[in-house]
């Protein structure tokens, strides 16, 4: 598969809960995220299936997040 116009078909990124629904954490990773993927919401982290692509795995996201409680997973390595 080649087509560069699907969302979300090379990167996908997971929050788990607790820290999915932490509103502060939601803020903080709607901040921190260069490409805008996630988007903070009265319940938590939201995120914007169509900007999945655009991560630039720069683990910001990942650092500003508790431990293991992001990943950020590459689709095309599986
Ligand atoms: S790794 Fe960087 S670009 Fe990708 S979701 Fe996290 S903050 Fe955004």
């Amino acid at each position: 598969m080649s087509s560069k116009t699907l969302n979300g078909v090379f990167i996908d990124v997971e929050v788990e809960e607790p820290a999915k629904s932490d509103i502060e954490l939601a803020r903080e990773l709607e901040e921190v995220c260069p490409v805008g993927i996630f988007r903070a919401t009265e319940a938590g982290t939201e995120i914007q299936q169509a900007a999945l692509d655009e991560c630039v795995l720069c683990d910001l996201c990942v650092e500003a997040a508790p431990a293991g409680s992001i990943r950020i997973i590459k689709l095309y390595e599986q």
